[in-house]
């Protein structure tokens, strides 16, 4: 049972342990309520960090979950700035940076995730970037509006959503842009190598090179500036600066010190359907936690906006001791240029056997639809607006659809499956 005596700590500031906390009170929680991170900014959403922030769109003060006068007001304690450096499960403790010890009740584990870093010679050059953190971000923007024709030269490694957003924002500047990627397409492990092309030639378009089944090998500098990037088939490409785009790993060296059971596949905190970790007063959510999916059947770490909005929740619902089977439909969006985009559901690579397009290809105006066996497993509209519910609701149900059909724009979405 949940009483008002009890503390309830939650580790990793971001989205989803900020959307906990909110749902916490919202629920009638009023038992402590304690909000641990160890960036200095108060809770933000990322995404901004490489579209409407990173261009100039959108201004700083609209990335923050909540005003920063919202937790005080709600009665959260926040500490900032602080990392937790020790979990303690038999004590039901947590450690602070500075030593301070907090005692809990139930603890949610909402770290996240951090970039991973090219291995290779010249990382650590001025010039070299990350994107994660707003710091980052606002480092980035500062680099990008300052560029002119002596210092224009961006390489991204890595074509994924963020160095291909990256890309977008940078040529908006008017930056030079190389995209580097060992895959033959951009987007591979997410689309397939299907529908790749539409990002290639969007990006060609807007005069981005890109140097497929490459890897970087070296960055060159001077001075602790950079000079070229070098690709494995020896090309020196001109570089002032690099983004290290290579994708993000969760955030689990305190889960995993605390002897914690972490997922075997694509790592993270393993978690069952309630969210709750191998310990039953732990619980994880968002882009650390591994989970359970009682719809898909199997364990998923999704590493996108809408699972930290959702997670969150309800994993603080689950801390309350509601029952919960946390069964969303994994769910992402991208913007590029005139490109908006909208992906529902999970195709691994290999999981698929058919893709089908209902729309203009080539206009960019389209529904994908990953299959297996004539059921749909994920879909992306493509400058194609409101049809995520009708796209999750033929992912949900499970049903096999005609291909032909669902290729039809004249057929609605809802009367198939
Ligand atoms: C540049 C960028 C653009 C993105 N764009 C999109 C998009 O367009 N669409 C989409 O769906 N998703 C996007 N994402 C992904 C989305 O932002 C993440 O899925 C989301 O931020 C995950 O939230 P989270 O709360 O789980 O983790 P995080 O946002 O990573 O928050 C975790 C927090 O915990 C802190 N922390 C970690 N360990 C400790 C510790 N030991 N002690 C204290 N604090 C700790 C971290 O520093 C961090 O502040 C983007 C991500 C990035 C980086």
């Amino acid at each position: 049972m949940v009483d008002a005596h009890q503390t309830f700590v939650i580790v990793g500031a971001g989205l989803a342990g900020a959307k906990a906390a909110e749902t916490l009170r919202s629920e009638g929680f009023t038992g402590r309520v304690i909000l641990i991170g160890d960036e200095r900014d108060h809770p933000y959403e990322r995404p901004p960090l490489s579209k409407g922030y990173l261009t100039g769109g959108a201004a700083r003060d609209s990335v923050f979950v909540q005003q920063a006068g919202w937790y005080a007001e709600h009665d959260i304690e926040l500490h900032l700035g602080q990392p937790v450096v020790r979990l303690d499960r038999a004590a039901h403790t947590v450690t602070l940076g500075d030593g301070t010890i907090l005692q809990y009740d139930k603890l949610l584990l909402t770290t996240g995730a951090e970039p991973r870093r090219l291995d290779i010679p010249g990382t650590d050059l001025a010039g070299v970037h990350h994107l994660r953190r707003l710091a980052h971000a606002d480092r980035l923007k500062r680099v990008l509006s300052g560029l002119g024709q002596e210092n224009g030269h961006l390489v991204i490694a890595g074509a994924g959503w963020i160095g291909l957003e990256v890309a977008a924002a940078a040529r908006g500047y008017g930056a030079e842009v190389t995209v580097v990627e060992p895959a033959p397409t951009p987007l591979h492990s997410v689309l397939g190598p299907e529908l790749g092309s539409v990002f290639t030639d969007l990006h060609t378009e807007h005069g981005v090179r890109f140097e497929f089944g490459r890897r970087l090998t070296e960055i060159t500098g001077q001075d602790g500036m950079v000079l070229s990037a070098i690709t494995d088939d020896g090309e020196e490409h001109p570089a002032h600066n690099v983004l290290a785009a290579i994708g993000a790993a969760p955030r689990v060296a305190l889960a995993e010190s605390a002897g914690l059971t972490l997922a075997e596949r694509g790592g993270g905190i393993a978690v069952d359907a309630s969210l709750r970790t191998s310990d039953p007063d732990v619980f994880a959510a968002g882009d650390v936690a591994s989970a359970q999916h009682p719809l898909l059947g199997e364990r998923l770490r999704v590493e996108h906006w809408a699972n930290a909005l959702n997670g969150g929740p309800a994993a603080a619902r689950a801390m309350l001791g509601h029952e919960v089977a946390y069964d969303r439909i994994p769910y992402f969006f991208s913007d590029q240029y005139d490109l908006g985009l909208e992906f529902s559901g999970h195709a691994a690579p290999g999981g698929y056997d058919q893709v089908v397009c209902r729309g203009d290809v080539g206009k960019r105006e389209f529904i994908a639809f990953w299959l297996r066996e004539g059921r749909v497993l994920a879909g992306m509209n493509v400058n194609v607006w409101d049809v995520t519910e009708s796209i999750q609701r033929l992912i949900r149900s499970g049903h096999r659809v005609d291909p032909e059909a669902l290729a039809d724009p004249a057929v609605p979405l809802d009367g198939l499956g």
